[in-house]
């Protein structure tokens, strides 16, 4: 008599094996052999987006620095972006190369940051966007959060001690201001900060915060004990009571390290409060200028999609035809282009308005929430150019569909800076729910 498996999923799985053929565990093909009849992104596409010359509205040095970052990115980032995007890893042996670029503090002037235009400054960050938007989140919430808080909040002795090593990227910085309940009503946060004898104690936990799993410096928001406002803090990483775990299974922004930080009873010197964060007003101020630098990335990113669409359609042929030859393919790519051009003019704007000082909240907001809108239909309508090709990372537009995500949420979603706008505008504040009727 033979005894049965006592377990039968056992049976089931010896009979699967045998009928699994043996190249079952052999690598995938590589792309360029699987598809031969389009160009993956890992040799990016020339730009073809700019089609009503946005040089023309550039300086020299703004020309220079756009050229400077699309060389770097095409050459450093485009090669590698597909395995750490889907690894979900930081590629830190790149960050040398970005600091090569001298952009990092973008328009802080002295204290070793470039002092860029804002223009200048805005144009990099969608030259980053353009190729990746994971690693122009990775740069924005370094330069134009943290570097940013410092540079407008600081003591000139936090400015001299901290930005110079940051503008160089020796030294890397997140900005903690998300909690798990507090995203769009941030104001409300309830991360404390209680004054002891020569310094403070954080209490709290944060959430979403970008490079906060790296990090040297965490700037981070909590709510003083005493006054009841917003102040802000300079944390180094391995303060006893600090952790930072990274936040699994994104799908957008995939390289970001995004984490959440749990402060238990963390000490940080008084010389390490930030001197000017006295109310969540200016937390905005920050916010206002950073939501400018935001809004550039849909708006590389969108050049990038449209890049690779134009070059995917003249090289991929279905019917005898390449795909560029039907007149469906072409509505929708230069429906496409007519959002870049727009969204660059909107965005160029933006920095004027902030150049001549006469930047408002409503006028960022509405740029950020419009321009995302634009890329979120730009990246649905290349996804569907590019057929199947169209949901894998290695043509690009997958990547920044999801990528685009994120950024549409991030920075206040769409619907909140609508409502900033909308206060702007009409006077009301309509954040918190009307009264509720009786009826
Ligand atoms: C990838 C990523 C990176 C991030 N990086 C950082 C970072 O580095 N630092 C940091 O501090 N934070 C960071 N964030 C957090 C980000 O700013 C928040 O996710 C964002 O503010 C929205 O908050 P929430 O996710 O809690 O959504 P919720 O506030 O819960 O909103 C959910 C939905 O409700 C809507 N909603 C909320 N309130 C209203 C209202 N009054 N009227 C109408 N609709 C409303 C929203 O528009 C949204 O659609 C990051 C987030 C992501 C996803």
């Amino acid at each position: 008599m033979t005894l049965s498996n006592p377990n039968p999923d056992d049976n089931d799985n010896a009979t699967m094996k045998k009928k699994i053929p043996s190249y079952f565990h052999s690598p995938p093909l590589h792309v360029s052999l699987a598809f031969p009849q389009a160009t993956p992104a890992s040799t990016f596409p020339p730009c073809a987006s700019d089609y009503f010359q946005f040089d023309d509205l550039l300086t020299p040095d703004e020309q220079a620095i756009r050229y400077k970052v699309r060389q770097c990115m095409e050459k450093n980032i485009a090669p590698i972006m597909t395995q750490y995007w889907e690894k979900a890893e930081f590629p830190f042996h790149v960050i040398p190369k970005f600091a090569e670029l001298r952009i990092a503090g973008g328009t802080i002037k002295g204290y070793g940051c470039p002092g860029l235009s804002v223009t200048g400054s805005a144009v990099a960050a969608a030259e980053i966007a353009r190729v990746d938007a994971s690693c122009s989140t990775f740069f924005l919430v370094h330069s134009s959060l943290a570097m940013l808080t410092i540079a407008l909040c600081g003591s000139e002795a936090q400015k001299q001690k901290y930005l110079p090593s940051l503008a160089q990227l020796k030294t890397i910085a997140c900005w903690a201001l998300t909690e798990p309940d507090y995203g769009s009503d941030a104001s409300a946060l309830k991360t404390t900060a209680t004054k002891v004898e020569g310094g403070w104690i954080l209490d709290g936990q944060k959430r979403w915060i970008g490079n906060s799993t790296f990090a040297d410096l965490l700037v981070i928001f909590a709510r003083n004990t005493t006054t009841n406002q917003i102040n802000g803090y300079i944390v180094k990483k391995d303060a006893p009571g600090l952790t930072a775990t990274k936040i699994d299974n994104k799908i957008g922004l995939r390289i970001v390290q995004n984490g959440d930080i749990v402060l238990r009873k963390v000490f940080v010197p008084e010389e390490d409060r930030i001197a000017e964060v006295n109310s969540f007003q200016d937390t905005n101020k920050v916010l206002a200028v950073s939501r400018v630098m935001v809004a550039w990335q849909p708006i590389g990113l969108s050049m990038g999609i449209y890049d690779m669409c134009h070059r995917y359609l003249k090289e991929r042929k279905q019917f005898g035809a390449p795909l560029a030859a039907f007149q469906i393919s072409q509505q929708k790519l230069v429906q496409m282009l007519s959002n870049v051009q727009a969204m660059i003019l909107v965005g160029w704007r933006l920095c004027k308005l902030y150049e001549s000082g006469k930047l408002t909240p409503g006028h960022a907001s509405l740029g950020k929430s419009w321009i995302s809108l634009r890329a979120r239909e730009t990246a649905s309508l290349g996804r569907e150019l590019l057929g199947g090709n169209g949901i894998l990372a290695d043509f690009l537009v997958a990547k920044a569909f999801c990528d685009l995500e994120p950024i549409y949420t991030f920075e206040g979603t769409y619907d909140i800076n609508t409502l900033v706008t909308g206060r702007e505008v009409t006077g009301f504040a309509s954040f918190k729910p009307a009264p509720q009727s009786r009826l």
